[in-house]
């Protein structure tokens, strides 16, 4: 049974596969070497960080020094780059073939790694190139959870660690520069924190059609 990304059904088999691939690899490459004060996954050096200095400790330092859109911005762009190194870090080692199979292996790695779920919703359109295009909820992410639970409030989405990721990730697979908007958020009062990905170049043409998005 599917234990990560929520999407069609003729994408259970796939990501079933991928998620067992994951799990032999905390299974068998996973090593704390307290003595050296190192941690390697994949013979990778990896660290442990706690989320709430992502998602509230990082963004207050750089609310001060930046501003809160220049807040965002950095935020975003860290995603993007832990995004962007994770998939060039792992795509070798998963030896997945199909784009679809290459970028699913992104959320499945992302519920692995500790930090989100991720619904896929209809209307996505995974595959290389220019036709790329996913719309998508990170439901109860962390930027949002923990964002409410310190009992904060926000006028606008804030998740901009999540859609940062996604679009590092995606954009390694797809070969194209792809930016992820988030559409709706949770800590905004949203229903859902819901993100469309689309190809820099084509971003008006997207953007113009977030009701329709809104409403899936
Ligand atoms: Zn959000």
């Amino acid at each position: 049974m599917v234990k990560t990304v929520e999407a069609p059904p003729e994408m259970s088999e796939m990501i079933e596969r991928i998620e067992t691939q994951y799990e032999e690899f905390f299974k068998n490459e996973l090593k704390f070497i307290p003595e050296e004060g190192r941690i390697q996954l994949l013979d990778d050096n990896v660290m442990f960080i706690g989320l709430r200095t992502l998602a509230l400790s990082l963004k207050d330092e750089l609310d001060t020094v930046l501003g809160e859109a220049g807040r965002d911005l950095l935020i975003y762009r860290l995603g993007q780059s832990f995004g962007r190194s994770e998939a060039e870090r792992l795509l070798p080692k998963l030896g997945l073939s199909t784009p679809v199979e290459r970028i699913a292996a992104g959320p499945i790695w992302a519920a692995y790694s500790g930090f989100v779920r991720v619904r896929l919703l209809p209307g996505s359109n995974p595959v290389e190139g220019d036709e790329f295009f996913l719309v998508y909820d990170h439901p109860n992410n962390f930027e949002a959870q923990l964002w409410k639970k310190d009992g904060r409030s926000a006028q606008n989405n804030i998740c901009y660690f999540n859609g940062g990721y996604s679009s590092g990730w995606c954009s390694v697979v797809a070969g194209v520069d792809l930016e992820a908007e988030e559409i709706m958020c949770e800590a905004a009062g949203d229903k859902e924190c819901r993100f469309i990905m689309f190809p820099r170049t084509r971003r008006d043409e997207y953007m113009e059609r977030i009701d329709e998005f809104k409403n899936i």
